[in-house]
C-alpha cells in the first residue's frame, strides 16, 4: 500500500497509508483542517507483473517489452499530470493490452 504525503494548513506535513483506490482526504484527522495531498515517490515505483512467459523466444521477448514500455509511457504520462484516478484507468487499461499482445 503506498504512503502518501500530506499538507496539513495548521500541522504542517503528514503521511497517512492508503489503497490506491481511495479518495484523498480533504480533512486533516488532527486538527479538521484543510489538506492537500502531495504526490508521493511511492506511488511511482507501483510495478505489475511482466506478462512474459518462459516459453517466448528473444524476438517476442523484445517486441513484448518495447509494447510494454510504450503502454506503461502512458500510465507514467498520467501519473505525472497527478491524477492518480486515471493513472489507476491507464494502469489497467494497459495490463489488459499487454495481455492481449
Ligand atoms: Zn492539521
Amino acid at each position: 500500500m503506498p504512503v502518501y504525503d500530506y499538507r496539513c494548513e495548521n500541522c504542517g506535513c503528514f503521511e497517512k497509508m492508503q489503497k490506491i483506490t481511495e479518495d484523498a482526504l480533504s480533512e486533516c484527522p488532527s486538527c479538521g483542517g484543510k489538506v492537500q495531498r502531495l504526490i508521493s515517490k511511492n506511488v511511482a515505483i507501483v510495478f505489475k507483473g511482466s506478462g512474459f512467459y518462459a516459453t517466448d523466444n528473444q524476438q517476442q521477448l523484445k517486441n513484448k517489452a518495447r509494447a510494454v514500455n510504450k503502454e506503461r509511457q502512458k500510465d507514467n504520462e498520467a501519473l505525472l499530470d497527478g491524477d492518480v484516478k486515471s493513472f489507476v484507468k491507464q494502469s489497467d487499461s494497459s495490463d489488459k493490452k499487454i495481455a492481449e499482445a
